[in-house]
């Protein structure tokens, strides 16, 4: 390939495009709202993915989107519908939350029967971090909002014991590999830290690899995905699919010889895929809404990535990846970022510290 065109210029576009430099590949994320001076120089042999589920029309998400080597083109429309997504995990027979459409036919009343107390709506269409989401509560009889018919699904709270995630890849010539699955803490839905790979949740990483294999094959997808499941008991149901590096993949920068941004490089550039070697274990810390401190940086075993994005709250600007090469320095990091960080952040700290003891 000539270059590598990016739809979306977010973090996740300029992470791919510095994982592109030590392969020489000529990655270009593109601002897809920006006022297009002209066509962009495209050329038949490039390749085109995209950072985002979904965007809206302009003229250069048309050229991109439009490029005949834009790989998983038609998967990008169908895992952005929450109902379209949900519809293929059933017709693939893979375990999910269960759900149904919010179509005329359904009443606050039939949705507590069928699901039980507490419901959760889910826009069909872009929600992330938890925003589009709407919890129908019998005791507080809230109501399904007027607007949201037809654009929303249903779905059964699931009491899970924790959440997980697995990020993978596939060939061109269909074969996968898998990061070690990764545990999850997400606050007001959205991710706060993950941490991997634990030992413990091996026990899962053939169910769960069996799963994003039926997945990626069905969609004939090249490329990354992630997997985001609920773990109930010894079960894994998945929660949502995101066909793109994903920030619960994030670990990987610090954890891997081949991070989850080269390995989506290499799968669409159809350049050698292995299953990617994990040297340490590894927690992502996510930044959100905080000003940068100068101090992470004096954190013996962090790695920052800062986004450089207006810092507003509730948005993502940027990750700590922490290394745990021996359990003190984590402690010693986290410590630290106990005193460093603002409230939000002391549940999630003890939540990582919880896990190594
Ligand atoms: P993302 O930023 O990961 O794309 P999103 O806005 O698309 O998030 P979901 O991943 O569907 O939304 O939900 C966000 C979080 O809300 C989940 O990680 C989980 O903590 C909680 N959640 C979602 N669905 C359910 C459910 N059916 N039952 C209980 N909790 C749920
Ligand atoms: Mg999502
Ligand atoms: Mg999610």
């Amino acid at each position: 390939a000539n270059a590598i065109w990016v739809l979306g210029n977010g973090q996740l576009g300029a992470m791919l495009a510095h994982a592109g430099k030590p392969l020489a590949l000529d990655v270009k994320p593109i601002d897809i709202m920006a006022p297009p001076a002209e066509q962009l120089p495209m050329q038949a042999s490039d390749i085109v993915t995209a950072e985002r589920e979904q965007w809206p029309e302009s003229a250069l998400s048309l050229q991109l989107s439009q490029h005949p080597q834009f790989i998983n083109s038609s998967v990008f429309g169908r895992l952005a519908d929450r109902f379209t997504q949900k519809s293929l995990l059933d017709e693939l027979k893979v375990a999910t939350a269960p759900w149904q459409l919010v179509d005329d036919s359904v009443s606050e009343q039939t949705l507590h029967q069928t699901y039980g107390d507490r419901v959760l709506l889910k826009r069909r269409t872009g929600g992330y971090d938890g925003r589009g989401q709407h919890w129908l509560k019998q005791a507080e009889a809230t109501s399904i909002p007027a607007d949201w018919r037809n654009e929303a699904i249903a779905e059964q709270a699931i009491n899970f014991d924790e959440e997980v995630s697995l990020v993978g890849a596939r060939t061109h010539d269909g074969r996968c590999v898998f990061y070690p699955l990764t545990l999850n803490l997400h606050q007001d839905g959205i991710l706060m830290a993950s941490i991997a790979p634990l030992p413990r949740l091996a026990a899962f990483q053939a169910e769960a690899e069996q799963m994003l294999s039926t997945i990626m094959h069905g969609l004939e997808y090249v490329g990354v995905m992630a997997m985001e499941c609920f773990r109930v008991g010894d079960k894994l149901l998945v929660n949502e699919l995101a066909p793109r590096v994903h920030n619960s993949g994030h670990w990987t920068q610090a954890g891997c010889h081949i991070d989850q941004f080269q390995l989506h490089l290499r799968a669409l550039a159809d350049l050698a895929v292995m299953t990617p070697q994990v040297n340490f274990q590894c927690v992502m810390v996510n930044l959100i809404g905080v000003d940068y401190d100068a101090r992470w940086l004096s954190l013996q075993n962090a790695e920052l990535f800062w986004y450089d994005k207006e810092v507003r709250p509730g948005r993502k600007v940027g990750h700590l990846n922490l290394s745990v090469t021996e359990p003190q320095l984590l402690a010693d990091s986290i410590a630290k970022l106990q005193q460093w960080m603002p409230s939000q952040y002391q549940a999630p700290l003890a939540w990582i510290l919880q896990h190594y003891q």
